[in-house]
């Protein structure tokens, strides 16, 4: 601070510490694949749901097959069930032995088997294999025994239905062929277990199954009404089954995530290093003494000779050559460096003024940010220069563009405020091209309007009327603000702006900016004169 002005390596911190910038890099790596696990997760008990699905769809059809097949051959019986056994024996045989799945077809006396496909008369107690279910309930029937008399080993489906007679026909299914098909739809080596219930019964192949079953295991529960009763089947996982399926999952896609994260990663830690080394470049420019301001004169149209100047920073980098003002400005406004180089460029004004002799009043207009125009520093900063330039003290202008939103509106007009106390103008530069024109006129004090080179554009030779740049002249002019016209680089503009009272012209019209010395010199043998001699000695 050995010349007042504060020193801008203060506020060049990077915005992330090494460790979060590690940190970031690590959740980027982590996101894909802990998605990849938690999708297989899912996926894995999805696709196991939905091939039990496939599986129980398979069973419950061909269940209901088996049942219509035994009950379409026992409904042939039931108009003749009250004939005497012998009689109903010939066709009994024959609809047992034609009719698939079916082992026996048997006709019922109150509750006694009496007549039988197989054994022909007989008498043989229901209760001894049908504790339960009696075909007395009046309806047809269906239940899973555990052993009939005949196949004592083996488990069967009984359907039946009721006849005339106090009579009943009962068709016998061997278990085995129910039994069959769940292995070949839902063999034991992919499902924990498959249950198949009628009516109350106990499952088929229950003796076998695992109790109590984890009811977290149940893929498909699904049940079926047929005309001679409901049957309900259940098929569980197995865990193991899962979790290959899992894995499989895991190995198919686990490729993807880990390149994706890699991508990601590498994406990240460029855009990381990117930042920051944009950060870096501009840090180290300031740093290296790589920036230099160049003066553009302003003309003082009612002067008549040079009234003023506005600083442009300029960036020759010694590898890469000069860097545009606008590219370097906007990386050091996203970076949030803008404030600090701000800084610098006071510092190198101030230095620059220290030696040059100009008249007093003269306008130095120097361009401000908004981040900087927020910020509590600006007062300090800008006094730390009126300080170090007051022996030939210029007004200083500062200009504060509306290209950019302005955030925080009342620090920025308390600064303002203090600054014009101390006799700081302000101008709204680039007027007309941002979208909040109005609300900088209502917000902020302003002395000068800058009209940008775009409206003055408008003005050909023999144009009488451009309609917004009159608008903007008048607005400015009902506001007591002074007018600055940029960019004029044709006479006809120049002549248009007097006629209608703009205040100062710059433009390469009248003078190109230039490096300190340069404009030092021209100011001792230019400075002084009107813009036409100007223009005549620069055509030389
Ligand atoms: P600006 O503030 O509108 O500056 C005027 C720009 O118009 C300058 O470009 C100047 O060289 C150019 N110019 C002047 N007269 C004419 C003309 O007759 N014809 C044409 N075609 N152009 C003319 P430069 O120096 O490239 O600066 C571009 C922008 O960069 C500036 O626009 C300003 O927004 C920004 N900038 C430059 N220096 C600084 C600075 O120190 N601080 C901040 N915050 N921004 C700066
Ligand atoms: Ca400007
Ligand atoms: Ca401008």
């Amino acid at each position: 601070m050995e010349d007042g002005l504060p020193d801008a390596s203060s506020d060049l911190r990077s915005p992330l510490t090494r460790r979060e910038r590690l940190l970031v890099l690590i959740l980027v790596a982590l996101a894909p694949l802990l998605a990849c696990v938690v999708i297989c997760y899912y996926a894995a008990g999805r696709t196991e749901r939905r091939e039990a699905a496939i599986a129980a769809n398979i069973i419950v059809s061909e269940v209901s097959a088996i049942v219509e097949v035994a009950r379409s051959a026992m409904l042939t019986i039931v108009p003749h069930a009250d004939y005497p056994c012998e009689k109903l024996l010939p066709d009994l045989a024959v609809k047992a032995a034609t009719a698939p799945y079916v082992r026996t077809i048997n006709v019922i006396k109150g509750d006694v088997v009496f007549c039988s496909s197989a054994f022909g008369k007989l008498s043989i107690p229901l209760s001894t294999f049908m504790p339960d279910i009696g075909h007395e309930r009046g309806g047809e029937w269906m239940a899973l025994v555990g052993m009939t008399p005949m196949v004592p080993e083996r488990q069967a489906l009984v359907i039946g239905k009721p006849a005339a007679g106090g009579r009943a026909v009962m068709a016998v299914i061997d278990g085995r062929y129910l039994l069959d098909l769940m292995r070949a739809a839902a063999p034991l080596d992919m499902y924990r277990q498959a249950e198949l219930r009628f009516a109350g019964s106990p499952p088929l192949d229950g003796a076998r199954m695992a109790t109590p079953l984890d009811e977290s295991s149940l893929l498909v529960n699904t049940r079926k009404v047929t005309a001679s009763g409901a049957f309900e089947l259940r098929i569980y996982g197995l865990r193991e089954r899962w979790r290959a399926t899992f894995i499989a999952l895991m190995l198919r896609d686990m490729p993807w995530a880990v390149a994706l994260s890699a991508l990601l990663v590498w994406l990240v830690w460029r855009l990381q290093n990117s930042r920051s080394s944009r950060r870096e470049q501009l840090l180290r420019g300031i740093r290296a003494n790589e920036f230099h301001v160049e003066y553009q004169p302003l003309y003082g149209v009612s002067a008549g000779h040079c009234d003023g100047a506005e600083a442009l920073l300029r960036w020759v980098r010694p590898e890469f050559g000069e860097v545009r003002p606008g590219e370097f400005i906007t990386a050091a406004e996203d970076e949030h460096v803008i404030v600090p180089l701000t800084q610098h460029l006071l510092k190198l004004i101030a230095r620059d003024f220290a030696t040059m002799d100009v008249r007093p009043g003269f306008h130095l207009s120097i361009n401000f940010s908004p981040e900087h125009l927020s910020s509590e520093k600006l007062t300090d900063d800008v006094n730390a220069l009126l300080e170090t330039v007051s022996k030939n003290r210029p007004q200083i202008v500062m200009e504060i563009t509306e290209r950019t939103l302005i955030k925080n509106t009342e620090q920025a007009q308390r600064n303002l405020e203090a600054l014009r106390d101390k006799g700081v103008k302000v101008a709204i530069d680039d007027f007309g091209t941002g979208y909040c024109s109005l609300t900088y006129l209502e917000h902020f004090p302003l002395d000068l309007l800058k009209i940008d080179r775009g409206f003055v554009l408008t003005i050909e030779p023999g144009t009488t009327r451009a309609v917004v740049l009159d608008a903007i002249i008048d607005l400015a002019l009902s506001l007591d603000a002074q007018l600055v016209a940029e960019g004029v680089e044709t006479m006809a503009q120049f002549d248009y702006l007097c006629a209608r009272g703009v205040g100062f012209v710059q433009g390469y019209l009248y003078a190109k900016s230039m490096t300190a010395d340069a404009f030092a010199q021209w100011y001792r043998t230019l400075g002084s004169q009107p813009l036409a001699a100007v223009t005549v000695t620069s055509a030389q």
